[in-house]
């Protein structure tokens, strides 16, 4: 499909289009993409760009992620999709441990996700085979499988779109967990540390931005942050946004 840049929804469109190319690759499943066209809606509702709040929120977790002692990516279909070459960018500079841990497990899919992200010169890669060798307390055994030197030992998680059970177990394992979620309201990001609430592809760039910026010694130390307050503030663009959307229709 060749979509015109002129397209109001072009960026959108394009994501698509990966999207639906990656699960005939078999690297998403197909509740993969309803969890994408889920994040598109809210992605709407946001404006599509990156708002004050998202930008605190990805300080915050750069911070986070410099001060742990053994931080882990956890990487799903979707994500391995949408931005590879940023998680393996992410792995070097923090650097942090790539974990495949995916809700529908199959070993042809963590094999897949593997290669992809091999593709992008990932070194080590987590969670595949026998590798994910400990289960997380309260799941059963292939949706709480992890591995040992990854998920289950590490101080610090950040989640890209995770599933509210999983990131609920793995604060009850008293992780800190940074999710990055379009959905304000979603159960990961109530429970999460610090929920960056902006699109996956957007994030990325802009986390490893802030990590070398604090790795140079260029940013605050110690910044606050209150996620509650963070996802409030979310939703009430999300609110204005669709006010001003509606004054608009009105006026039609
Ligand atoms: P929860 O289980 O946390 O209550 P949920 O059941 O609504 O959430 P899941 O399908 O479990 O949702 O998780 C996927 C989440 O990822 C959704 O909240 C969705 O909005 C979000 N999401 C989808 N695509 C993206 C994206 N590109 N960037 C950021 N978030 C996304
Ligand atoms: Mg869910």
């Amino acid at each position: 499909m060749i979509v015109p840049k002129s397209h109001p929804r072009y960026e959108s469109l394009l994501l698509r289009e990966k999207i639906t190319d990656c699960l005939k690759e078999g690297v998403i499943s197909e509740a993969g993409i309803a969890a994408h066209g889920r994040g598109e809606a809210f992605d709407y509702f946001l404006g599509e760009k990156t708002t004050d709040e998202a930008n605190k929120a990805i300080k915050a977790a750069a911070e986070m992620l410099c001060k742990a002692k053994n931080p882990v990516i956890s990487v799903n279909g979707n994500i391995a999709c949408l931005v590879p070459k940023e998680i393996v960018e992410l792995s070097e500079i923090v650097p942090l441990k790539i974990e495949i841990n995916l809700f529908y497990r199959t070993r042809e899919r963590e094999v897949k996700i593997k290669k992809r992200l091999e593709k992008y010169r990932a070194k080590e890669i987590l969670g595949v085979g026998d590798d994910a060798n400990e289960i997380i307390p309260g799941l059963d055994s292939l949706r709480g499988k992890v591995s040992r030197e990854g998920i289950f030992s590490s101080d610090v998680v950040i989640v890209p779109l995770e599933d509210g059970d999983r990131a609920l177990a793995l604060k009850k394992m008293e992780k800190r967990i940074i999710a990055i979620d379009l959905n304000p309201l979603s159960r990961t990001s109530l429970c999460a540390d610090i929920t960056i609430v902006d699109n996956v592809v957007r994030v990325m760039p802009k986390l490893i931005e802030e990590i070398k910026k604090f790795k140079e010694k260029k940013i605050e130390e110690n910044l606050e942050f209150d996620n509650r307050k963070n996802l409030k503030e979310s939703i009430k663009i999300m609110k204005k946004n669709l006010s001003n959307w509606e004054k608009k229709f009105n006026q039609r």
